[in-house]
This record gives structure tokens, sequence and C-alpha cells, in this order.
């Protein structure tokens, strides 16, 4: 059972900072995951004053605050424009649209869980989250730091031609992921670039980049093999949804697949 003592609707960043200093402190987004834990909270606090909860979109990026639901990100017609349905496939299977109205990206992102669709999707894009302590730094590097005292306030994503692709399989429509797979390209540095993002495999999401220059006329046969050794460079895990050698099957499939309407949608 979650107990809290106080709560508290911080009027600044700094507050919501200052007060989350305490050991026994904790910053709630939409709660959904939090309230089914067992913990004893002597404040919690609530970050929806701080204007956390807008989607905004200027010249190079689309700064998504903290506060957002993962509906407002379903229903984001600057992401939709940038990356067509990618990022709307991401979220669409987690629960239902009341839940999705209600659980946040600060809290999907700062969670860093291995079930992650959120963290998938944003991973493989050219993605950055503002800290209030810590600066803004690269999702990348984010994901990979051990969960601190710092307040998630927003999740930035620079704006490029890239091309982005989602999918996810699941035992059960609404259930975790077996795995989720996200498949972006474009040109970087003159380069073709190819970004693959593997999550769910039960660890957390982990990024791979590729320099491939792949000819538009690809066999199925060469298409096959360039998912097969990306999905080979993951490492996977077993637990009650899957093997670690079904789950790289499955990643190279999706992989193949995502790649594949890629190549055929041009680049
Ligand atoms: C039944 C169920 C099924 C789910 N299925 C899926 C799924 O299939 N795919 C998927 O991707 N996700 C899934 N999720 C996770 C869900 O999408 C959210 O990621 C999760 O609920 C956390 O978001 P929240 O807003 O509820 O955060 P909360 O529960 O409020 O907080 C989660 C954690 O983040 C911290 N936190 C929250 N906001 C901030 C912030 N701004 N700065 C710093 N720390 C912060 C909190 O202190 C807490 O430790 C599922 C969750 C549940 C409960």
């Amino acid at each position: 059972m979650l107990t809290i003592s106080n709560y508290v609707k911080a009027k600044t960043p700094e507050e919501a900072y200052e007060l989350n200093q305490a050991r026994s402190s904790r910053v709630m987004g939409g709660m959904m995951w939090m309230r089914l834990g067992n913990a004893r909270v002597k404040t919690v606090i609530d970050l929806s004053e701080l204007g956390l909860d807008q989607i905004e979109e200027s010249d190079n990026v689309i700064k998504i605050g903290a506060m957002c639901t993962l509906r407002q990100l379903e229903e984001c017609e600057a992401l939709k424009e940038m990356y067509g349905d990618g990022i709307a496939e991401s979220v669409r299977h987690i629960v239902g649209v009341q839940f999705r109205n209600q659980a946040t990206v600060g809290g999907s992102i700062y969670g860093r869980f291995g079930f992650s669709d959120v963290l998938t999707a944003f991973l493989a894009l050219d993605t950055f989250v503002e800290l209030y302590d810590g600066g803004t730094i690269r999702l990348s590097e984010f994901v990979n730091r051990k969960p601190d005292k710092d307040i998630l306030l927003s999740l930035i994503v620079r704006k490029s031609k890239r091309k982005f692709r989602y999918e996810s399989i699941r035992q059960t429509k609404t259930d975790f992921p077996v795995i989720a797979c996200s498949v972006v390209t474009g040109m970087v540095h003159g380069k073709e670039t190819w970004y693959f993002c593997v999550g769910a495999r039960p660890m957390k999401a982990a990024l791979l980049e590729k320099q491939w220059e792949i000819p538009k006329d690809v066999s199925e046969e060469m298409l096959a093999e360039y998912a097969r050794q990306a999905a080979s460079e993951f490492t996977y895990g077993t637990n009650m949804r899957g093997s670690a050698e079904y789950r790289r099957h499955l990643a190279e499939v999706l992989i193949r697949r995502e790649m594949s309407s890629i190549l055929a949608e041009g680049r």
C-alpha cells in the first residue's frame, strides 16, 4: 500500500526540487504506476501548476512538458507531421484511453521502465531531456543514469528529416510488450544513418546506430540480412512473456518490416 502524509502543489520548479531532496519525498506524475507500489511517502509533490502540460513547437524542436499525458502524445499534430503515425502507434496499446489521459510523459521517461514503449520510441529520435538541476542532456545518456532526485521538466525532440517506424508485439491486447522496436533513418553529417531501438528485451530500451547505404532496390534476402545483423547486436533476456531467443527472433522480424516500410515510402 502507498501511504502519503503530505501533499504539496509546487508553485515553482525550484520549490519542487527543494522538497524532493528529502529521502521520503516523491514527485508525482499521473500516479498510475506509483499508486500500485508499497511505500511510505512523507511529501508527495504535484507538478501540475508548473505549466508543464503543453507541447510546444518551434522551428527546430518539439518540446513536450513532463506533465503532458500519453494521450496528448497520441493526438499531437506536430509529432504526426514530423514522424507519421509512429508516435501514436507507440502509445496506442498502453492500457486504454482513460489510462493514457492520466499517465504522463515525465513519469514514463523518469521511470526508465524495461517495458516502456515511450522510451523505445523517443530514444530512436534526436531526443533530449531537460532536468531542473542536471540541465539538458541526451535521452541516451539519461536512460543509463541511476534514478536520482532531479526533476524532469520536459522532453525535447530535435526536428530533422527522418523517417520513423514503431512496432511492438503483445501476447494480449493492452499487456506489456514482449518486444518493442523503433527504426529511424535520415542523413546525418551527409551519411545515410539508421537507428534501431529495441525495448522490452525485457531490459530497458537500447539504441544501435549504423551508417548503412541501402540501395532502393535492395533484395528481400539482403534486407533480411541487415535486419538479422541489427537484431543480433542487442542482448535479450527471458521472463514470463518470452525467452531471449524468441525475443531476438521477433526483433529481427519487426526491424525487417519497419525497414521495408521506410524503403517503400522512399527516404
Ligand atoms: C497497469 C499498467 C500497464 C502499463 N502498461 C504499459 C505499457 O504497455 N507500455 C508502456 O510504455 N508503459 C506502460 N505502463 C507505464 C505507464 O505508461 C506510465 O509510464 C507509468 O504509469 C508512469 O507514468 P505516471 O505519470 O503514472 O507516473 P507516476 O506513477 O506518477 O510516477 C512514476 C515515477 O516517476 C517519478 N516521476 C514522475 N514524474 C516525474 C518528473 N517530472 N520528474 C521526476 N520524477 C518524476 C515518480 O516519482 C515515480 O517514481 C503501464 C502502467 C501500468 C500501471
